[in-house]
């Protein structure tokens, strides 16, 4: 028999979120309690109604309320012939607030990372050639991060791909909008060197 209170396992719940411990996780679950009306009760209908009617999109992985996602189950998209190689789902978001790009997606759940254990079996690469074959894509696009991780995932795909009739691309790195170059790092100035533009 668990000895916990429902206060303890609010607080473990809260803990367990990423970012928090059991500090901020205390001081929420006081939060909640003194606005049970006005706060906790509408946030835990709203944990129901996510947890019941967000799914994943079974061609890209993207989280929505229909599966195909509205992405994937918009024609102008798919016929681009564009998929966008993102890790996660909150990069997909990043990149449809900018408006600018009108291809489909595809999440990979993570990156390659020698310090976490993960391997190509744990991204869904398998996944990722079949859509690209599905779409008959003809650009892929690499948005992974500027990190090792990132970098060594994109050299991954793109050997991958070497040889297929698709062509790989990545996102340019250089310095950033508003950047000021005194305060750049030498990796950033020397990439936005070798790729200037006219
Ligand atoms: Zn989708």
């Amino acid at each position: 028999m668990s000895t916990y209170t429902p206060l303890d396992s609010l607080v473990r719940q809260l803990a367990a979120l990423p970012g928090l411990g059991g500090r901020s996780a205390r001081r929420i679950a006081l939060h909640l309690l003194q606005r049970k009306e006005q706060q906790m009760l509408p946030l835990a209908a709203a944990l129901q109604e996510a947890a019941e009617r967000i799914r994943n999109c079974q061609h890209c992985c993207n989280l929505d309320m229909s599966d195909p996602c509205a992405i994937c189950s918009d024609a102008r998209r798919t016929e681009s012939r564009q998929i966008c190689v993102v890790a996660q789902v909150s990069d997909l978001w990043a990149i449809e607030r900018t408006g600018a790009y009108r291809g489909v997606y595809f999440v990979l759940g993570g990156l390659l990372s020698a310090l976490d254990g993960i391997g190509p079996q744990d991204l869904k690469l398998e996944k990722l050639s079949a859509r690209v074959f599905d779409l008959q894509c003809e650009e892929l696009i690499l948005a992974l991060s500027a990190t090792v991780d990132g970098q060594s995932t994109a050299h991954y795909i793109a050997d991958g791909f070497a040889g297929k009739p698709v062509k790989v691309t990545r996102l340019a790195h250089g310095v950033p909008i508003g950047g000021e170059l005194g305060y750049l790092d030498d990796g950033t100035i020397t990439t936005a060197l070798k790729k200037r533009s006219a």
